[in-house]
């Protein structure tokens, strides 16, 4: 007997509590399609997992970039530990799931019409639209300061690919005893770990290479993420909180830098210090991607709401948006959120448009930083949707590493990051 699509449906959602997850590969008649705007770690991960979830469902990844570079990663490279190449991935495994790349940018998701429109002019219907575009860079936030400088002088590298080539060459290039000033962003951002792990292990290069040299980070925050270990290894590798410390850090709102000039490589803190740098990585405060702010989908906020369970936005009906764009309870702004949220998404979507029940999800994350090439840290967290509808800790859930830790303890989490690695690439593009 041959299954129509509302008795399979039926049967598959009787089958699972949490809606069309395992659902065997079945072509139905006329597809449903779903088009994705950004195929970087959540866009990604959705399109893989939609194709996984229910084979007959079309899906479109729109993305400017024949490659991708992730950011995960990147402050090795950063530091000379790793080449470039080394976080550069290839589509060709999206399509070998039967995703279909369009090399171009979306300028625009009409939720009236259901159509996504590119730059170069293409008009995409869809039944279901997932928006995943990452962040937009505020350069304006600082005065002085400009995307064109950033291309230049003063280098975010919170994007990778080329701006990791830029400010690895201008480390490179620097002279013994130069400064580096990493300007720290405020709340909420990608990647709260980030600029401490890149703070590490540009000292670590400088040890190794340039000893007179020194890391100044002008942070706009008074705390961060992982603290506690971060201060505990920089005290242990760089001399921190003494005169010869090789790390420095400036945190709190008087700290944030609020003017840049490029030319004389100066930055200027709230507090009115003038601090001059040798390499100067600013790394501007953020909101959801540019096409999300352009497509009515983010709040006063500058990021996206959603109904947290399936990740479809509560501003646009139709539309989901995932990543780092997304409001997502308390959720960090990680790769390993980002692919979670797109596995979530991805099943949401499934059942969506196969009628069926959407599954009780839950949610993880795990970030490990290097503070040395043989020490690392980590931070790991369960969420669950709570009874208000937000995404929250499951108490008792994740932690980081113990203060305690013996040496042997943060090798084994440089060996699970490299294996963290692997595994997620592999998860999401492979
Ligand atoms: C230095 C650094 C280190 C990090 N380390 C870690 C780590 O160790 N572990 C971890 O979990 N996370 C880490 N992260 C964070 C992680 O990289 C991000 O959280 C993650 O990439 C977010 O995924 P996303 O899909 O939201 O955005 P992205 O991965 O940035 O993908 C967005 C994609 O959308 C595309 N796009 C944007 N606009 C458009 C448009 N208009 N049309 C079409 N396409 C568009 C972009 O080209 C891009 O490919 C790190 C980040 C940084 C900066």
């Amino acid at each position: 007997m041959k299954m129509n699509r509302r008795d399979f449906v039926k049967a598959a959602g009787a089958a699972t509590a949490v809606g069309l997850v395992g659902v065997p590969h079945i072509a139905f008649g006329a597809s449903k399609k779903v088009v994705i705007v950004g195929g970087g770690t959540s866009g990604a991960t959705a399109a893989k997992y939609i194709k996984r979830l229910d084979s007959s469902i079309d899906v479109t990844v729109v993305e400017p970039n024949e490659t991708y570079y992730t950011c995960y990663f990147s402050n090795k490279v950063i530091a000379g530990i790793l080449p470039i190449e080394a976080i550069q991935v290839s589509y060709d495994g999206l399509k070998a799931h039967g995703v279909t790349m369009v090399k171009d940018k979306a300028v625009a998701v009409d939720a009236e019409k259901k159509v996504v429109k590119t730059e170069g002019g293409k008009e995409l219907a869809y039944d279901r639209c997932i928006v995943a575009p990452g962040i937009e860079l505020l350069f304006d936030k600082i005065e002085g300061h400009s995307a064109e400088a950033a291309e230049g002088a003063m280098p975010h590298a919170w994007k990778a690919g080329d701006q990791t080539r830029l400010l690895r060459s201008q480390l490179e290039a620097m002279p013994d005893g130069g400064t580096v000033i990493i300007a720290s962003p405020p709340n909420p951002f990608r990647c709260p770990p980030g600029p401490y792990e890149r703070a590490s292990l540009i000292a670590h290069y400088l040890k190794t290479n340039k000893p007179k040299s020194k890391v100044i980070i002008l942070d706009a925050k008074s705390k961060f993420s992982k603290q506690g270990l971060f201060v505990q290894g920089w005290e242990k590798f760089f001399g921190f909180g003494t005169d010869n410390a090789l790390l420095e850090w400036r945190g709190g709102d008087d700290h944030a830098v609020v003017r840049a000039d490029p030319a004389t490589m100066t930055v200027e803190t709230a507090f009115g210090e003038e601090v001059k740098g040798d390499v100067v990585n600013i790394i501007p405060p953020q909101r959801a991607g540019a096409i999300a702010q352009a497509s009515g989908l983010a709040n006063e906020s500058g990021w996206c709401p959603v109904d947290q369970k399936t990740f479809e936005s509560t501003l646009h009906k139709g539309v989901h948006v995932i990543g780092d764009a997304v409001i997502a309870g308390s959720m960090p702004k990680s790769g390993y959120a980002a692919n979670s949220q797109g596995k979530v998404c991805a099943a949401a979507v499934v059942a969506l448009l196969n009628d069926a029940e959407v599954g009780v999800p839950s949610y993880v994350n795990t970030c490990y930083s290097l503070i040395e090439p043989d020490w690392a840290i980590s931070v790991a967290g369960v969420y669950k949707l709570g009874a208000d509808g937000k995404i929250a800790d499951v108490p008792g859930s994740g932690g980081v590493t113990p203060m305690d830790a013996t040496p042997e303890m943060h090798k084994r989490e440089v060996e699970y990051a490299y294996s963290w690695y692997d595994n997620i690439v592999s998860d999401i593009f492979k």
